[in-house]
């Protein structure tokens, strides 16, 4: 039944731009204050207030245009969407129809599959609504409401649950990177609704949609599309049709229900804003947002598999935080061995960060690297090697110091190494005796108890080798 269907999905993501005021106000669009301590007369549409357009939210669109391929506008509108609620006291919201700031575009997945957008503008956001207990009620918290929400509208390309997904990680990846949003999906500042409809497989013509809301991680964004493809199919099967509907979402019962039939774009009278002008976008700002983008997670995808000869499992990891792809960048500026630098950065690096904080890199890269080069000199071994990098960590500083601080250096003769390992193989006439049984077990207890007679500067390999020659 479910082979005999295809799933045609079409996303619309809204993401909070990362600015320091609202879009058409001066309050501060800083998530976690005090309710309703960042508004304004505009922010909460007092008569007579009038909006005044925040460039910085204007350049972070072009900016989301420029990442996903889009054309960007000569002039944009601004336009009232009219509909009353009670998060939205102005009685509509001001975002785009016909010119919004960014046209077409889209993004490609891994499989080389292009979804494309169907558009990106930029709109306010709405208060939000806290809903109490029956004796309290329903609270209303405003300080969200104009703040600046782009809208990412993709045309119905996707085909699956696991697409979809893919999808919003390389847009949210994106927007990140470029430092556009920040997209903390937990805080609301990525949300993204659902548009989903059937048809038989096969089949040109696109079924009826319904409309998803309230999806706020990527779970219930898979959970959702496979819930609601089940809904579809077994509803046509047996013969019903599919209501054009907004549904939401409840996460918890693992299930959707209709709010209320859909709404079409006439029903909000949309008009220009009379309070704002035109937006005329000069190509040469376009350039400048151009030139100050970053390396977007696609290209260095490519750079790591292509150029560095990564295996896949070390470039995810290097790319999931732009952090680590910007230390590792920083690092292979001073130390080109891609692959050990991956190594050490994944295992020796990443076990310090701590994941309840803000992601940030433990150390400085050149400090890595300076280890990274002692070790290899062999001035450092490699237990040291990892100690140093946790002082570093710990303590900050210069590796070098560190290390002579720390006495940490290799100043030790092979001399001292076969002296140190005579006196324990004396020490210990069992252990000796035991080798001869099992001499992989055995050697690794004097390989230790060597590395810490020497303070672990000795060779381990050196010290298998002469264990070798004095117990064979
Ligand atoms: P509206 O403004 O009413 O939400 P849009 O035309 O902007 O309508 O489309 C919203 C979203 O729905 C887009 O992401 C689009 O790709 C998707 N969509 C449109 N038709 C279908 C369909 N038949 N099945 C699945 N998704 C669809
Ligand atoms: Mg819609
Ligand atoms: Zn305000």
């Amino acid at each position: 039944m479910r082979e005999d269907y295809d799933v045609v999905i079409g996303l619309e993501v809204h993401a909070e731009l990362n600015t320091n005021t609202k879009v058409f106000c001066s309050c501060p669009n800083h998530f976690g204050s005090d309710t309703n301590t960042n508004c304004c007369p505009v922010c909460i549409g007092l008569p007579g207030a009038l909006p005044i357009l925040n460039k910085r939210a204007v350049e972070l669109t072009i900016k989301a245009g420029l990442c996903m391929g889009c054309r960007i506008n000569d002039i944009a509108v601004f336009e009232r969407k009219n509909y009353f609620y009670p998060d939205l006291s102005k009685a509509y919201q001001i975002s785009q129809l016909e010119r919004p700031i960014c046209i077409g575009g889209g993004v490609q997945l891994d499989s080389g599959k292009f979804i494309r957008l169907n558009r990106i503008h930029l709109e306010e956001d709405a208060g939000k609504l806290i809903h109490k207990n029956a004796s309290i009620g329903t609270l209303i918290d405003y300080n969200r409401g104009g703040v600046p929400l782009i809208e990412m509208v993709s045309e119905p390309d996707i085909t699956s649950a696991d697409e979809a997904v893919e999808y919003l990680n390389k847009l949210r990846n994106n927007l990140v990177y470029a430092g556009i949003a920040e997209c903390k999906m937990e805080q609301g500042g990525m949300r993204c609704d659902v548009n989903l409809s059937v048809k038989k497989k096969g089949s040109n013509e696109l079924g009826t949609r319904t409309e998803m809301k309230n999806l706020n991680s990527f779970r219930s964004v898979q959970r959702a599309i496979e819930y609601e493809t089940m809904r579809q199919i077994e509803l046509v099967e047996a013969g019903g049709v599919v209501r054009q509907e907004t549904r939401k979402w409840d996460d918890e019962k693992g299930e959707s229900f209709s709010m209320r039939s859909k709404e079409s774009a006439n029903d909000y009278r949309y008009f220009p804003d009379p309070d704002l002008l035109s937006v005329k976008i000069e190509r040469d700002l376009v350039e400048k947002l151009k030139a100050e983008l970053p390396k977007l997670p696609m290209e260095r995808r490519k750079i790591y598999l292509e150029e560095y000869s990564l295996p896949e499992y070390d470039v995810d990891i290097l790319l999931s935080q732009k952090e680590i792809s910007d230390f590792f960048d920083e690092a292979l500026t001073y130390y080109n061995e891609p692959k050990t630098l991956a190594n050490w950065i994944m295992t020796e690096v990443l076990k310090y960060v701590k994941t309840e904080e803000e992601f940030k890199m433990p150390l400085k890269a050149k400090e890595l690297t300076e280890v990274l080069k002692m070790y290899d000199q062999k001035a450092l071994s490699q237990a040291n090697a990892k100690s140093l990098i946790e002082k570093l960590i710990n303590e900050g500083g210069d590796a070098k110091e560190l290390a002579k601080k720390y006495n940490l250096i290799n100043d030790i003769s092979d001399d001292a190494v076969e002296e140190a390992l005579k006196q324990i193989i004396e020490a210990n006439p069992k252990a000796r005796e035991d080798y001869k049984v099992n001499p992989d077990k055995i050697s690794t207890f004097f390989v230790g108890q060597v590395m810490r007679a020497t303070k672990g500067k000795a060779n381990p390999d050196k010290v298998k080798e002469l264990l070798n020659k004095y117990l064979n």
